[in-house]
């Protein structure tokens, strides 16, 4: 039960007067600020004025109401009017009332209509025990009412504390706004600077894309330029070789005049190196071809499993080294793709080949296998491997890895198969550990490209 700290009548025009006063010293008495306080007593004496015309007065009671959430006290004062309130509701002449306090409602008490506001202490006050609100009691039921010039004067000197608050919040208003204007006056100078600082980075990378397009050109200009002359040198070439090669088989030959041992011995060297001269061209020729785009893959359904039937027969006969096995694996049926047989043929015979010449023991594996919507064409040996940092420079034309060439060749076969691969929509990949061997994957789309 919650004893109330004052009641009070409001019954003639004066008693607005004492209404505002009380309700003001029971605010300070509970703990409200300096401000609260004035404008509880605003709204009390304005409600009080209200209804003392609507209805011709009301009881006041004051109370200090514990909330049932954290325990801290509202003030909350009660209007019940004498009379009936018209329809049964209360609405403040002024509107500006109901913003003076937490709330401000109609409420049914016992069977009456009661106009209640209440405003909550602050969590600075001091704690309103039963025993400090008994106090407080006692205080407000001894101190007697002052006069209605005591009440004018107070709120006089109310007012003048309000408007001189008003004028600070108005000074400190014009200081923020000063502040505001400095603050936009910096933020839009680093606006206008970085956008001129990004401009320049944009008219500076406009310019680095111009010269990088031009170089690109170039490049390109050059890489056809080397195409075109690797192609006309070595087709140029190729009748020269073919008839050195025809002629040292017509000077060898049993129907010609014989020919001393060291003549013919002679003779067989020219042959052989006009074979290598010829093989090299053929691959110049074939590499520029497939760099300048004249060579069309025919695209077609390819079945793996004649092409690695070929390729077991027609390698079989460069495995000479008996310490050496070629392992041509059945592909996993159904082993079809789109793709170009002859390039397909052309690139595995090479890396079958490589792995020939650079394994000495062990064996050399073709395998096929699928992955997803892809075939992957390994060709694996147990030779002597390459380097890491050589994976990529293998890959370069003439390149070949140094100590490892007395087994012959051009340097030429890997760059070929890779652009062979590419232009089959693959791609041609190398793992490897020297001593222990490599693996060549071939990757090629099911459906082509
Ligand atoms: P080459 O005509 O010399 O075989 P490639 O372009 O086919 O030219 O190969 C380039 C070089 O890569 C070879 O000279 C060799 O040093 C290295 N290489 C290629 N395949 C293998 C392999 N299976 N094992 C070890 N080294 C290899």
């Amino acid at each position: 039960m919650t004893w109330p700290l004052l009641q009070m009548g409001l019954r003639v025009e004066h008693d607005i007067f004492v209404v505002r006063q009380r309700g003001r010293e029971v605010a300070a008495a509970v703990g409200l600020e300096h401000q609260d306080q004035v404008r509880v007593a605003t709204a009390l004496s304005e409600v009080a004025r209200d209804l003392l015309r609507a209805v011709g007065g009301a009881d006041v009671t004051f109370t200090a109401v514990p909330d049932a959430v954290d325990g801290r006290h509202h003030l909350r004062i009660e209007l019940a009017p004498v009379g009936q309130l018209p329809g049964g509701r209360y609405e403040p002449q002024s509107g500006a009332v109901a913003r003076l306090v937490d709330t401000l409602d109609v409420v049914a008490r016992e069977g009456d209509t009661v106009v209640r506001m209440s405003r909550r202490v602050p969590v600075t006050a001091v704690a309103l025990t039963p025993e400090h609100l008994a106090e407080l009691r006692a205080d407000l039921a001894r101190s007697a009412p002052g006069s209605a010039l005591d009440e004018l004067a107070a709120q006089n000197e109310q007012l003048i504390a309000a408007l001189d608050e008003v004028r600070t919040q108005r000074d400190e208003l014009a200081v923020l706004n000063e502040e505001l204007a400095e603050t936009n006056r910096g933020v839009m100078a680093l606006y206008n600077q970085l956008t001129e600082e990004l401009e320049e980075t944009n008219r500076g990378v406009v310019a680095l894309y111009g010269e990088l397009d031009e170089k690109s050109a170039q490049l390109r200009a050059a890489s056809e330029s080397k195409s075109r002359f690797l192609a006309n040198v070595s087709h140029e070439l190729r009748a020269p070789v073919t008839a050195i090669i025809g002629l040292a088989r017509l000077l060898a030959d049993s129907a010609s005049d014989p020919l001393t041992a060291e003549q013919a011995r002679q003779v067989g060297l020219i042959r052989s190196s006009a074979a290598d001269l010829l093989a090299l061209v053929n691959e110049l020729l074939d590499l520029a071809k497939a760099e300048s785009g004249r060579i069309e893959p025919d695209w077609a359904e390819v079945d793996l499993r004649p092409i690695f039937g070929q390729l077991r027969g027609t390698l079989r006969a460069l495995a000479t080294r008996p310490q050496v096995e070629l392992v041509v694996e059945e592909p996993p049926a159904p082993a079809i793709l789109r793709s170009d047989a002859v390039l397909l043929a052309q690139v595995l015979r090479n890396l079958l080949h490589n792995g020939l010449k650079f394994t000495e023991r062990g064996e050399v594996r073709l395998r096929a296998r699928r992955a997803d919507d892809r075939w992957l064409l390994q060709v694996s040996d147990t030779g002597q491997g390459i380097a890491p940092e050589l994976h990529d420079r293998i890959f370069e034309e003439f390149y070949q890895v140094p100590g490892a060439t007395r087994v012959g060749g051009t340097g030429l076969g890997l760059p070929y198969a890779r652009r062979l691969v590419t232009l089959l929509g693959g791609t041609l990949e190398v793992t490897s550990t020297p001593g222990a061997g490599s693996t060549f994957t071939v990757s090629l789309p099911v459906g082509g490209v």
